[in-house]
């Protein structure tokens, strides 16, 4: 591409390395062993260290750049002078490279609004980290391991692990950048850890090999440690072949666009505007879906409530099935805004 890249490219551009940047403090904060873990709303909804510093690093990275984009992070942080180490200028070279799609080339900063999870999937990070650092049993039961492997335990753990930058523009998650920290974990010792995938409506998506689970089966990926009554009537009601408990809204996002599960399907609240952007941006550029449990869309607007107050479902291919599925009780309990 010639010429000075669109706005919106040069921020996918630093959003990947500043996710990348993001991810190695992930890793770092593990392997020191001091998460500083502090309960936010309850036992299962806790923010470590890391979640701090990344989004510290990423907000502060972006919004130096880019002063007029409005920025929405996951942690409420004191205001603060960020430590020079934790700023990240960099600029993938090969976003920088592409034609932005002609419908975003002209936007400007202040239109567009970024959702930023610093840290998804934090309860199996602090997990991870007691059977790492403490040798804390931790029960998996789906995965049927035995749990005195406390060392390949962490590592599943582990790749439950995102880090989520989504961009918005017109209230729509447009584009999105996910680092998933500990990928190639099974290499063992001394691999190089962490990938980084990103896309964008119109343009494609990148980092992945898209792969999709045979039509005649149904494997649905659920919460792992926030699940209810209502959480498992839906997955039931889907009459699934199989389902899979793992952490995080962007991990199972992954697992959708990498073949390993048909839909995601979390009848309550909990999940907020920043678990979903970055995913929601990448699954819609491959073709998939991601909706509230009534089969309506979310919106990323400034302004917009944190809360997924009406659950998530979110499909590759089928959508209308699930949805018809969705029992009247789970309508009921769960309002579309
Ligand atoms: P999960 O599938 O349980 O890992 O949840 C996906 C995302 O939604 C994570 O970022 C969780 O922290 C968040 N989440 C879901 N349910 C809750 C809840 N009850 N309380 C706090 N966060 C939640
Ligand atoms: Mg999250
Ligand atoms: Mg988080």
């Amino acid at each position: 591409m010639s010429g000075n890249p669109a706005v919106v490219m040069r921020l996918v551009a630093s959003a990947y390395c500043v996710a990348e940047k993001a991810g190695a403090i992930v890793r770092k904060v593990l392997h020191s062993g001091e998460l500083g873990i502090v309960e936010k709303t309850g036992a299962t909804d806790l923010q470590t260290l890391a979640d701090r510093l990344a989004q510290q690093s990423i907000c502060a990275s972006l919004s130096r750049r880019f002063p007029k984009i409005t920025i929405i992070g996951e942690e409420d942080l004191p205001s603060e002078e960020i430590k020079e180490e934790l700023i990240e200028n960099g600029q993938a070279e090969e976003i920088l490279q592409k034609s932005c799609p002609a419908e975003y080339s002209g936007l400007k900063e202040e239109e567009l609004v970024v959702w930023v999870d610093p840290l998804d999937g934090t309860k199996e990070y602090t997990e991870a980290s007691r059977c790492l650092h403490h040798q804390t049993e931790v029960q998996i039961p789906h995965k049927g391991l035995d749990t005195s492997q406390l060392h390949s335990t962490a590592l599943w753990l582990l790749d439950n692990v995102t880090v989520l930058i989504g961009i918005a523009y017109g209230g729509r998650a447009i584009a999105g950048v996910i680092n998933q920290p500990f990928y190639n974990y099974q290499l063992g010792a001394g691999a190089d850890l962490g990938r980084t995938m990103w896309g964008m409506l119109g343009l494609g998506a990148f980092g992945f090999q898209l792969q999709e689970v045979p039509d005649d089966r149904r494997i649905i990926t659920t919460t792992r440690s926030h699940s209810n009554k209502l959480v498992t009537d839906c997955v039931d009601a889907m009459e699934p072949h199989e389902v899979i408990r793992v952490g995080g809204a962007g991990n199972k996002i992954i697992q959708l666009i990498e073949g390993k599960a048909s839909a995601y399907v979390f009848a309550s609240i909990g999940c907020k505007k920043w678990d979903t952007c970055a995913p929601e941006a990448i699954l819609h550029t491959v073709g998939g879906k991601l909706t509230d449990m009534h089969g309506n869309a979310y919106r990323y607007d400034a302004n917009v409530k944190h809360m997924n107050s009406a659950g998530i479902l979110a499909t590759l291919r089928n959508h209308d099935y699930y949805v018809s599925r969705v029992p009247q009780s789970v309508l009921q309990a769960l309002k579309s805004d």
